[in-house]
């Protein structure tokens, strides 16, 4: 029987039916790679970070629904997005922990996907100095200030505060062109047999009068005159990072004040706690007192 032309043009019907089946599953199988198997690429540095430092951890391949923070020593710290769209998280390591091999676990939460990734992270010792610095009774006295303790509460408060942008732009800037007379870290007896404490922030030696300039770009959260700290400035730099100049002669800001990299704050005084004029300055990351030094050496 010769076909008629409609049977001729009337193709099988199977194979077009396993086409979508098939397109389904392959999209399928895409869309669960993409949003459960990607891999997270973790950097950190340094790789045995020294008393004072701070712990820099990177994650390249998070995509934007995943949520990341990381747990050390009973802390939980956040991870940003950097201008390079990784993510990043900044821990510090203070003077006085103890110098050995500590847990950190970063927790990674997402769409049907939850991982814990642990490392280990030695902490080096500094080897920090010790000297003994005695102060005259007239100082030793400030600590019994009336104002002292009221004083303490306001640094503590300015400390803990906590916006998530950086503002702060590549290396930080000595605050005063002068000598560090006493380094971060070492310790201290201010007087016979009272107990030795760490330094928390880095001495720099000026003349009386000299400019402070702000290490970096920030919001000043605090200036005032303190019986302890002398003329004080603690200056914002947002994600946890703070910088605190103190034993100011003059303050040259006011509080809510942005400041750029270099700008003058004050001149150097030798108010409160202090034998000789210089700036005592201080880093702070996530409250805790760390090394500024290292923060003119590397970048964060
Ligand atoms: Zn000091």
């Amino acid at each position: 029987m010769i076909p008629s032309p409609d049977n001729l043009s009337t193709p099988p019907q199977a194979p077009k039916d396993i086409f979508p089946a098939v397109g389904c599953f392959l999209v399928f199988l895409i869309l669960i790679k993409v949003f459960l198997f990607y891999s997270l690429i973790i950097r950190y540095e340094p790789d045995s970070p020294r008393q004072g430092q701070a712990l820099k951890i990177e994650i390249r391949g998070a995509p934007p629904w995943s949520r990341l923070a990381c747990r050390f020593k009973g802390k939980t710290y956040p991870f940003y997005i950097t201008p390079h769209g990784t993510r990043r998280a900044l821990i510090p390591i203070f003077a006085e922990w103890k110098p050995k091999t500590y847990s950190l676990e970063i927790e990674e939460s997402g769409w049907l996907r939850w991982r814990w990734i642990d490392l280990k992270i030695p902490i080096s010792d500094a080897d920090f100095p010790r000297r003994k610095v005695y102060l005259p009774t007239a100082k030793m006295a400030l600590f019994s200030h009336p104002e002292a303790s009221k004083a303490r509460e306001d640094m503590l408060k300015a400390l803990a505060t906590i916006t998530p942008t950086q503002l702060w732009k590549g290396t930080f800037e000595m605050p005063v062109q002068g000598k560090v007379t006493s380094p971060y870290g070492y310790l201290r007896q201010l007087s016979r047999g009272a107990p030795w404490k760490s330094h928390l922030g880095a001495d720099l030696g000026a003349r009386k009068g000299s400019e402070v300039t702000a290490a970096n770009e920030g919001v000043v959260v605090l200036a005032a005159r303190l019986p302890l700290q002398g003329g004080v400035v603690i200056i914002n730099h947002g994600q946890g990072v703070l910088s605190a100049y103190m034993h100011m002669s003059k303050i040259l800001i006011q509080e809510n004040e942005f400041i750029r990299k270099g700008q003058r704050i004050g001149l150097v005084g030798s108010e409160g706690l202090s034998t000789a004029p210089h700036l005592h300055w201080g880093l702070y990351l996530w409250q805790v007192p760390i090394d500024p030094l290292e923060w003119t050496k590397h970048e964060f």
